[in-house]
């Protein structure tokens, strides 16, 4: 019996720039095809559900039409490039934007498959070269960011490549990635190492020479061993600049320690710096339906606004003039959409996965026990007059850790049906690792098992210090007394 196939599809948008046209038809997309969704994602795509199979090649089609693609934003290849959303009009700013569309551009796989697949282009008569991932591509999946040290939204230290901006040049970095599974030491989170700094204009020559690094020593036996954290982690920082500076043809220079890296807010207005505004509206999940879906997309059609999709799930409206920022806050208004002061910081900060029912790995909810989670941590700082300090937490329905839980202050991590696992200890800016703190916690008594963590840092904490910072000073073992106390009550 032939069953109704439905697909969810990507695409791909480097640096999350998409312009008012973009958009528009990205939404006519999700109402003729798909579920009436948008998913903002946390690599700054767009992703559509329930396409069923008789619609797939027109909707590819549709999107090839604007311009953006579904090529490589899936499979084991070079994913969708992130950066810094904030449409700042400045030097930094173009640079990054610039760097990463041409990453996006130059290392896509040059097969002309999914034109033929996809978008009816004839079949190619001689076999393909792909110059950069050869026959068998990559082992597994390739995530680069490129970021200026004011702004990390992008969680550069979480991808198997980054590029962060430096007075000489780049700093480059390798071997992050977040994907572990339970109960399966071998697998774990890691955050890249600063492995070399290079000058302004070699981004590129550099990136495509630590593909090839990934693609040659990249584990082929296990998926689960195949990301380039695994080689790094073995083999070491001297190791990969050796092998760089050999496919290279030239001495890489060591790297210095990375600076402080920090994330700013971008929600709410801000002067982009050349007259215009942009407005940063918080997203919960990326989620865009209903109403929300309906006064975007009055404001761009009637503003001519362009959406950023940033790396927290969120969408920024870009180049507002000052005239239509009352006009737009009052259409959004008008579709009891909340503007950003509506929200806690660490509601506004909050990333939550899609997970059940729509996510094969899903061990357990994300999406829809956001809510929950987030009024039950809400309601322990309140209590603690805490309710104002910028907390990140990230809820996942499974370890492989699409919404990055093992960087922020707290993870909340799927482990089974109504079960979670709890990280705390990394940090606001996304440059520690969490430790697990309590296992197989029912998904109500996650505020419950926080509780004294919290009291503590409330308590002790140093003037500024911010949770995760106060829990790794604690250490972990003091913390699982802590967090195990309430469990085992
Ligand atoms: Fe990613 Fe797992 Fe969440 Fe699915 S359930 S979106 S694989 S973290």
């Amino acid at each position: 019996e032939d069953k109704d196939w439905s697909f969810m599809v990507r695409v791909r948008a480097p640096a999350g720039r998409l312009t008012a046209a973009q958009w528009l038809a990205l939404d006519d997309l999700a109402g003729d095809h798909a579920d009436g969704t948008l998913r903002l994602t946390s690599r700054q795509g767009v992703q559509f559900h329930g396409i069923l199979r008789e619609n797939l090649r027109a909707s590819v089609a549709a999107i090839n039409a604007t311009l953006l693609t579904t090529l490589a934003a899936c499979g084991d290849v070079v994913r969708n490039v992130i950066t810094s959303p904030a449409p700042r009009r400045d030097a930094v700013q173009a640079r990054l934007e610039a760097e990463a569309r041409r990453l996006s551009d130059a290392l896509l796989p040059k097969s002309r498959a999914h034109h033929e697949i996809f978008l009816g282009a004839e079949a190619a008569t001689a076999p393909e070269e792909e110059p950069l991932y050869g026959p068998t591509y990559l082992p597994r999946k390739f995530k680069i960011a490129l970021i200026h040290p004011d702004d990390n939204t992008a969680d550069v230290l979480a991808n198997d490549l980054g590029f962060v901006m430096h007075p000489e040049g780049w700093i480059v970095t390798i071997g992050g990635g977040m994907g572990m599974t339970h109960n399966k030491p071998a697998t774990f989170p890691r955050l890249a190492d600063a492995v070399a700094l290079i000058g302004p204009d070699e981004v590129l020559e550099v990136a495509e020479a630590v593909v090839r690094l990934s693609r040659d020593h990249g584990d082929r036996s296990d998926r689960k061993h195949a990301r380039l954290k695994y080689v790094l982690a073995e083999r070491g920082v001297e190791w990969a600049r050796a092998r760089l500076s050999e496919d290279l043809g030239r001495p890489l220079r060591a790297a210095p320690p990375l600076p402080r890296l920090s994330v700013p807010d971008h929600l709410g207005w801000h002067a982009q710096g050349d007259g215009r505004w942009w407005l940063g509206l918080h997203i919960p999940s990326g989620r865009i339906a209903g109403r929300l879906r309906a006064a975007l997309r009055e404001a761009v059609e009637r503003f001519g606004v362009n959406p950023i999709a940033t790396p927290g799930q969120d969408l920024l409206l870009s180049d507002v003039a000052g005239a239509d920022r009352g006009a737009l806050e009052a259409v959004l208004r008008a579709n009891a959409v909340p503007l950003p002061a509506a929200f806690t910081p660490i509601a506004r900060a909050m990333m939550a996965c899609v997970a059940l029912p729509t996510c094969g790995q899903s061990l357990a909810e994300g999406e829809r026990v956001r809510q929950p989670v987030l009024e039950q941590v809400e309601r322990e700082l309140e209590s603690l007059g805490l309710l104002g300090e910028r907390i990140s937490l990230r809820l996942t329905g499974c370890p492989n850790g699409c919404a990055r839980p093992y960087q922020g202050d707290i993870g909340v991590v799927g482990r089974a049906p109504g079960l979670y696992t709890l990280f705390v200890g990394g940090d606001f800016a996304g440059t520690r690792l969490s430790f697990a703190v309590a296992d197989k916690v029912p998904m109500e008594a996650i505020g419950a098992t926080l509780a004294p963590l919290l009291a503590h840092w409330a308590a002790w904490r140093v003037p500024g210090e911010g949770f995760g910072d106060f829990c790794t000073r604690q250490g972990p073992d003091s913390c699982r007394a802590l967090a195990g106390a309430t469990l085992a009550a």
